[in-house]
């Protein structure tokens, strides 16, 4: 099997990567796992351009096949924010609960029906002769008034999905793999490497 590198050191994102790409005919290899320490900055003003700047950026590094996501949620209430700065909105000292605060926070006075959102992802393939592919889903929801569930990570647990009348937090991995934004664009990029 070809090995296809995850540019990430995000556990959450490789946790639901593995499960998204069992189907794929590719051995899944994490940074780590080739000892490579990157830190590529996110210099571009899109989810597509960071992707590509990652994905590029590892397959230069490593001379191998590698997929990076980039990925956030945009809230109309907040004029998209936090959009591509989802990782370090508020600062980079942050942690994902105090992200989920901040916004809650900033939210405290918006009624239900304007408190719409979504999580967006790029998935960008780059090989090392520098051609590359771009994959996008978004998955739709609004903002929750309170923290709910545990599970997953970043935002999950205030992003409400009114099909399933519960939060991303709420959902179990098989559940959340079946729906994501992350999912939708996976499913494209296994049609493509499956040809
Ligand atoms: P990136 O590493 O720059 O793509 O950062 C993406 C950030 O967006 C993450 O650190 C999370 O805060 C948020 N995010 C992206 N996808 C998800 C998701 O599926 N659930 C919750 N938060 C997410």
């Amino acid at each position: 099997m070809p090995d296809l590198l995850l540019a990430t050191t995000n556990a959450g994102k490789i946790q639901e990567f593995r499960l998204l790409l069992k189907e794929s005919n590719y051995s899944l290899i994490s940074p780590d796992d080739v000892g490579l320490n990157l830190s590529v900055p996110e210099t571009g003003s899109s989810f597509e351009e960071n992707a590509l700047i990652k994905a590029n950026a590892y397959s230069i590094a490593s001379n191998h096949l590698c997929l990076a996501d980039d990925s956030g949620i945009e809230i109309d209430a907040l004029n998209g924010l936090p959009g591509i700065y989802s990782a370090r909105y508020g600062g980079e000292g942050l942690s994902d609960k105090d992200r989920i605060n901040l916004v809650l926070e900033e939210m405290k006075d918006i009624p239900w029906h304007l408190r719409k959102a979504r999580f967006r992802t790029s998935l960008a393939l780059a090989w090392p002769d520098g051609k590359n592919t771009v994959y996008e889903g978004v998955l739709e929801g609004f903002i929750e008034f309170h923290p709910k569930g545990t599970n997953g990570f970043g935002y999950d647990p205030i992003f409400y999905i009114p099909s399933l009348k519960s939060t991303a937090g709420e959902l179990s991995e098989d559940q959340k793999s079946q729906i994501s934004h992350r999912s939708k664009a996976a499913s494209q990029l296994l049609m493509f490497l499956h040809g």
